[in-house]
């Protein structure tokens, strides 16, 4: 029946024999579909009215010569719509890589190129914090997958490293071809993790210390979107942390994701 879905799975039965289960997972699928619409569709909607807000603050006729109060006020109101608009942008992200049926061997990505984007938008994150940051990176390093969703979890991987890092820390970078492939990983001396948290911190608005996160900015969506990101180029994100020395976030491509230059 083309309008069911099923989940297979096989396991040995007796000596000789396999058994096949098929569970009708049509009606789960189909709430999926209408939860990843609904996600969509919201988050682009919500685009518009914030604009509209964004445009109005950009304009009102408050400055360093105004009431205290209205200052402060601009300011929250200012930070706060950023805050959301950074949200919107994120569940897009995740809507857009979640309906991706853009083919990974289609494109080739290189690797250097896109790290050197990074390292850019990393440095200008870093001022505040003024970390150490070095990158490693193999020279002619070619892979094949979606450059902006690649990029994508790589930055967030970075920026994350930037954020839960106390200033002053150091951060490497590495992105290298090894046996079972290239294996990319961002090492911090950061905060760490406790590890009853590790299995948990891809999904969606996880957040160990939810006070400060919110207070960094970020959305709460950036290892969900690592993890789509990497499920789509077969790979998937390892965490090992301890607390107060730092963390380490790595993924491998495999092999048959790395190419020569096109
Ligand atoms: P957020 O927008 O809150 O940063 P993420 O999904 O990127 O959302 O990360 C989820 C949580 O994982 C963060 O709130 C933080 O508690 C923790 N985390 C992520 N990266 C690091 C890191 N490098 N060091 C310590 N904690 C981290």
């Amino acid at each position: 029946n083309p309008n069911k879905t099923f989940e297979y799975r096989i396991m040995p039965y007796g000596d000789e024999h396999l058994l096949l289960i098929a569970r009708d997972i049509t009606r789960v699928s189909q709430l999926e579909e209408m939860r990843k619409d609904f996600v969509a569709n919201v988050s682009h909607e919500l685009r518009t009215p914030l604009t509209v807000i964004n445009g109005y603050l950009e304009i009102l006729p408050i400055d360093e010569d105004s009431d205290p109060f209205m200052q402060k006020a601009m300011k929250e109101m200012t930070s706060q719509t950023q805050r959301m608009q950074s949200l919107i942008e994120d569940l897009l992200v995740l809507s857009r890589i979640e309906a991706s049926s853009e083919r990974i061997y289609e494109n080739v990505v290189n690797v250097p190129v896109m790290l050197a984007q990074v390292e850019r938008e990393a440095q200008s994150l870093n001022k505040e914090k003024n970390h150490t940051i070095t990158f490693h990176v193999d020279e002619d390093l070619y892979v094949f997958g979606v450059e902006t969703e690649l990029r994508s979890a790589c930055s967030n991987l970075v920026f994350n490293a930037v954020h839960y890092t106390p200033a002053g820390g150091e951060i490497n970078v590495y992105w290298q071809r090894e046996v079972n492939g290239a294996q990319f990983s961002v090492v911090d001396n950061g905060d760490g993790i406790e590890q009853n948290h590790l299995n948990r911190l891809t999904e969606r608005f996880y957040r160990v210390d939810k006070a400060r996160s919110r207070k960094t900015g970020g959305s709460g969506l950036g290892l969900s979107i690592v993890k789509h990101v990497l499920s789509h180029h077969n790979s998937r994100l390892e965490i090992s942390s301890t607390l107060g020395e730092g963390s380490t976030f790595s993924f491998v491509l495999d092999n048959e994701l790395i190419t020569e230059k096109l």
